[in-house]
Parts: structure tokens; sequence; C-alpha cells
């Protein structure tokens, strides 16, 4: 084995970001453990990576604890979109605050790197904006994002009282809505749920009055802000906000969507969801100074790129394209 080869473990390697991240840690030559209970993840995302010599994915819930031998950890493990991690809160909440509490326990014992994909939601519903990492958010601890906000403000908490108490290197990171190939199709995410609607046919179901705004990063991207961060000195502990600063109301990506694919679809209004933000935008001037790093991924690029996967995933399942009338 090589000497400067890394062994990283990835928790939620099957997920959308994870697969990602999988994939481009394997291509920089390090051996990858992927584990994860297939909760939201799919084994068809890692399938390409499971002949690769330095690959290994694990059926594993990081609720219960985990003996491996690792250099460095990222926690990616949790379910992402508001449908999923709404369906079964009491899950969410544990594999935030458990699985961390796991995940940090294995870093301590054999003294790896711990990064955590912490999430804007720790900004609730923001009253400052765009959103920087000083601000200390607008929660509601009782809501039905609660059990995803709260959990992960609390993994942020136990983070920081490992690396204080246990000197855990640790690496905190707050991912703002990203988006691409390898997102659940019936996730119920804003950018899935338009495109496949949109390749269907189907009416786009935008809630409210679709004049609340997004910053959506391209997946590529984020995943060159993650290994900057991880290898980023001992003093560098976060939180950095990591996402693209490009603003726009979700009405407009509505919009994007219909042009890019060439659609028919009609916009339909539905209920606004409870406690769903306004607003939210990073501030990455954190981002950019520390890390040296900022997205180049135009949102048409990278919409165009995901509708193209959305298009073969479809046709491959014979919900093929309606062609325009
Ligand atoms: P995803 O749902 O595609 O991936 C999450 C993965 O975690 C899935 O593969 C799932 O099966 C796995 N998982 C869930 N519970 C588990 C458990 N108990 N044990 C082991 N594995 C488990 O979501 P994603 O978009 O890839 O998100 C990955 C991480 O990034 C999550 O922690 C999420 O909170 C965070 N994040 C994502 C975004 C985004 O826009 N995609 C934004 C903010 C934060
Ligand atoms: N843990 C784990 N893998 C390890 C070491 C620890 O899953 O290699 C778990 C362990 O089950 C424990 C948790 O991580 O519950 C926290 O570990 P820590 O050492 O911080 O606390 P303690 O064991 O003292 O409760
Ligand atoms: N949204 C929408 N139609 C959909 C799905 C989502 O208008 O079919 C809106 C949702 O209300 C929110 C935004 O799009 O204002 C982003 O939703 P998503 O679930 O992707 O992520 P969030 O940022 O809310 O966690």
């Amino acid at each position: 084995m090589s000497l400067t080869r890394k062994r990283i473990l990835v928790t939620g390697g099957a997920g959308f970001l994870g697969s990602h991240l999988c994939e481009r840690l394997l291509a920089e030559g390090n051996d990858v453990l992927s584990v994860d209970n297939y909760f939201t993840g799919r084994k068809d995302n890692i399938a390409h990576l499971l002949d690769h010599p330095r690959f290994e994915a694990m059926r594993h819930d990081i609720c219960f604890p985990l003996y491996v031998e690792v250099d460095e950890i990222y926690n990616l493990a949790c379910p992402a979109s508001p449908v999923h991690y709404q369906f079964d809160p009491v899950q969410t909440t544990k594999v935030s605050v458990i699985g961390a509490i796991n995940m940090l326990g294995l870093a301590k014992r054999v003294r790896a790197k711990i990064f955590q994909a912490s999430t804007s939601e720790v900004y609730g519903d923001p009253s400052v904006h765009p959103q920087t990492e000083e601000y200390r958010g607008n929660v509601n601890p009782l809501g039905p994002r609660a059990c995803y906000d709260e959990g992960k403000r609390c993994a942020e908490t136990l983070f920081f009282d490992y690396h204080r108490q246990h000197h855990l290197r640790i690496k905190v990171v707050r991912i703002f809505n990203t988006y691409g190939p390898r997102m659940h199709p019936n996730d119920g995410r804003v950018v899935s749920n338009f495109i496949v609607q949109a390749l269907r046919g189907e009416d786009i179901t935008l809630f409210g009055d679709g004049s609340q705004t997004r910053a959506f990063c391209y997946v590529d991207d984020l995943i060159e802000g993650f290994l900057r961060m991880m290898a980023t000195g001992e003093e560098v502990t976060g939180p950095i906000n990591l996402g693209n600063p490009h603003e726009i109301p979700v009405r407009a990506l509505a919009e994007r969507v219909i042009a890019l694919t060439g659609s028919r679809s009609r916009i339909v209004y539905r209920p606004l969801p409870q406690d769903d933000p306004t607003q939210r935008c990073p501030d990455i001037t954190r981002a950019r100074a520390v890390l040296g790093w900022e997205p180049s991924i135009a949102l048409d690029d990278g919409l165009s790129r995901t509708i193209a996967y959305f298009e073969r995933l479809l046709a491959e399942r014979g919900g093929a394209k309606e062609s325009p009338q």
C-alpha cells in the first residue's frame, strides 16, 4: 500500500452528493469506503464504482457504532430533501445527532480528520440576507423542518465540542441548495421536480407565488469546495458557507427549466409549505478568502447537464419524454 494514499470514509456515499464525492476521491488516488443504509441513496449511484480496486461499499446505519480504520471521514449521511427528512422525522434527528456522535467517536479513536455536511437550514427562515456564517439563524424548533434544522445545528455543536474537548480536527461546511445528476427523481426537491415534470409534460408545481428565492450550486463546484476544505490546515474548522451566490426566485427557475427543455408544461400554483424560507443566498466571502473557492458553472449550463441526466434516466425507465404537442 502506498504510504501517501489516504483511506477515506464517506457516510451517505450512495446518495446524490456522496456518490460524486466518492468518484472524485477515487480519481485523486485515494482508497474510498462508502457507508450507507440506502434510505435515500441508491446502489445505482455507485454501481459504476463497484469494480474499482480502491472502492468498497458497506451497508450500515451510522446510528450504530462503526469500527473501521481510516484517515479522513466525510459525514454526509442524512436525508436531505424536505419530503424525505419529514417522512420519518425522529430518524432524521437520530442520524444527525447519534450518527454524528458515532462518527466523532470513530474520528477520536483513529485520530482522523472529520468533515461535516451541514446546511444553510441552520439559518432557518433568515432575516439577515445574504447569510454570513456569523448569523445565528431563525429556526422554528417546533415546525416540520425542525428535525433536520435542529438535528444539523446539534451536530455542529457536537463537532465544535469534540474539537474543544478532544482536539479533533474538524471541517464544517454549510451547504446551500445544490443540484445535478443523480438527484433522486422523486425526492421532491425543486430542481429535480421541475425537470422531471417538464420532461414528462406534466404540470410544473410552483409552491406559493414563486417569489421565494434560492441560489443553486452545481454539484461539481460543491465537491471541489469539499476537497479544498478538507485540505486546509488544522486551524480551519469552519463553519464555511458553500453555495452559489446567484440568487433567483423559484418562479424564474421554473421558467429556465421550461425554456431549456422546450417543454409545453404549464406552471400551476400549490400552497407554500409551512416554514418554507422566503429567501436564501450564501455570502461566500469566507470561502473565497480561506479556500480560494467560488462556483464556476452557470445555472443554464448546470441545468442542461442535469436535464441530460434525467432524459437518460426516464428513457431507461420507459417514462420517456412526452413529445411536444
Ligand atoms: P441524499 O439523500 O441523496 O444522500 C444522503 C445519503 O445518506 C443517502 O445515500 C442515504 O441513504 C444515506 N443515509 C441516510 N440515513 C443514513 C444512516 N442512518 N446511515 C447511513 N446512511 C444513511 O442527499 P444529498 O443531497 O446527497 O445530501 C448529502 C448531505 O449533504 C446530507 O447530510 C445533507 O443534509 C447535506 N446537504 C445537502 C444539500 C443539497 O442541496 N443537496 C444542501 C444542504 C446540506
Ligand atoms: N464509536 C464508533 N466507532 C469507534 C469509536 C467510537 O462508532 O471507532 C462510537 C461509540 O459507540 C460511542 C461514540 O462513538 O458511542 C462516541 O464515542 P466517544 O469515544 O466519544 O464516547 P464514549 O465511547 O466515551 O461514549
Ligand atoms: N418548490 C416548488 N415546487 C416544488 C418543489 C419545491 O415551488 O415542486 C419550492 C419550495 O417551496 C422552496 C424551493 O422550491 O421554496 C426549494 O425547495 P427544495 O425542497 O428544493 O429545498 P429547500 O431549499 O426548501 O430545502
